[in-house]
């Protein structure tokens, strides 16, 4: 089989910008038996996250994330299907994921730590369970359930940042379903905030690499804003907390402008933003979807539903091939992707 590994050819340090280098793809073997407990499976899809730049450094800055080690198979959230098992609960032909599923085409892994997945759930696209049906759709949608204070009828105006990407363009859809009259989306690309708008049912959206997004903002948002739903951080969420209402809401998902500084997370605001925030009883409180995993399996059923309806617009960037892992990862890093980053492996 192929494994991608961690490369120590490239040091990237604390402040480096990752790029396909940082890996390396090699030829492997894996056992030729399988042990009781365990299964064989081939890799189907393989996802790229954000929480991977943190996994390059040796101290990853939050408990629950162990580092890449230099030389070893880096993992991630992926899904296969059981090629053959010596597990009670799985059996060949099964379609299995996990959170630390290891960059390889093949593996043998312990069933016990594998989840099996209902593709009919979502009519098959397996690959939707590492995004809107997955990790991704649970944090927008748990996100703003948990800290959004989202309230029909209540004429809330509710701002995406990151919003063309896994994670964003489902929040502003889903904060439309919870009760949001107003959703607005700032994104990278004219691209981007079309799509936002045409396909995902945002009201508009900004490109922030483009004019006065200060200004944009203003004119957009009225009646100024009331739900920060905030994937980036830095200069985008200080323009848009300078115009939060009195008591409202950010939802700290992410904060990838800070991710190749070393910095903490949360990073603090600059002391003029963090005194509009205090001054405004703004709340700004730590999110982490992991906290919630109770709730996971009724609201993939809620996502998957609403999916089905097509209530919420799901895309996705795919990249084929192992091989090409750590470009996609570069690129999902950089704004490449539109909707969920995938990598598909194999058929
Ligand atoms: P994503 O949004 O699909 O991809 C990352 C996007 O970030 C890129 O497409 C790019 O889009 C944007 N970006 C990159 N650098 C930027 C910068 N300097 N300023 C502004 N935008 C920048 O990734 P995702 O998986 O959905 O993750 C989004 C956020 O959610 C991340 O911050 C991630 O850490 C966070 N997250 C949090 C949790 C949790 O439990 N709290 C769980 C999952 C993800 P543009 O073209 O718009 O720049």
């Amino acid at each position: 089989c192929f494994i991608y590994l961690f490369n120590s050819n490239l040091p990237l340090g604390k402040n480096g910008v990752p790029v396909a280098e940082n890996f390396r793809l090699e030829q492997s073997t894996i056992a030729d038996t399988v042990q009781a407990g365990q299964v064989r499976v081939k890799t189907l899809y393989l996802s790229v996250d954000p929480y991977m730049r943190c996994r390059m450094n040796e101290d990853t800055g939050s408990d629950y994330l162990r580092p890449w080690q230099l030389s070893e198979v880096a993992d991630g959230g992926g899904i296969g299907v059981v090629e053959e098992s010596k597990h009670d609960n799985l059996a060949k032909g099964d379609f299995v994921t996990s959170f630390t599923w290891p960059w390889q085409t093949a593996a043998i892994l312990d069933g016990d730590l594998l989840q099996k997945l209902a593709p009919q759930l979502v009519d098959g696209r397996l690959s939707y369970f590492l995004g809107a049906a997955g990790i991704t759709g649970l944090t927008a949608l748990l996100g703003i359930r948990e800290k959004g204070h989202v309230a029909a009828g209540a004429n809330q105006t509710m701002v995406v940042s990151g919003a063309a990407g896994a994670c964003g363009s489902l929040a502003g859809q889903i904060g439309r379903l919870e009760g949001c009259s107003r959703v607005v989306g700032i994104a990278g690309t004219d691209e981007k905030c079309s799509i936002l708008v045409q396909e995902m049912g945002f009201d508009a959206a900004i490109n922030y690499k483009k004019g006065d997004v200060a200004k944009q903002l203003r004119d957009l948002c009225p009646g100024g804003v009331d739900v920060y739903f905030d994937n980036v951080g830095g200069d985008i969420s200080d323009t848009v907390i300078s115009q939060m209402n009195q008591n409202s809401h950010i939802i700290l998902c992410g904060q990838i402008s800070q991710y190749n500084k070393d910095v903490p997370y949360p990073p603090p605001l600059p002391p003029d933003i963090e005194k509009i925030q205090k001054e405004r009883n703004i709340t700004r409180e730590r999110f982490l979807v992991l906290n919630y995993m109770d709730k996971q399996e009724a609201s993939v059923l809620q996502l998957c539903q609403w999916i089905q309806e097509g209530k919420l617009k799901v895309r996705e960037t795919v990249v084929e091939g192992l091989a090409n892992i750590g470009a996609a990862f570069q690129s999902m890093m950089n704004g490449g992707n539109i909707g969920k980053q995938i990598v598909s492996v194999s058929k």
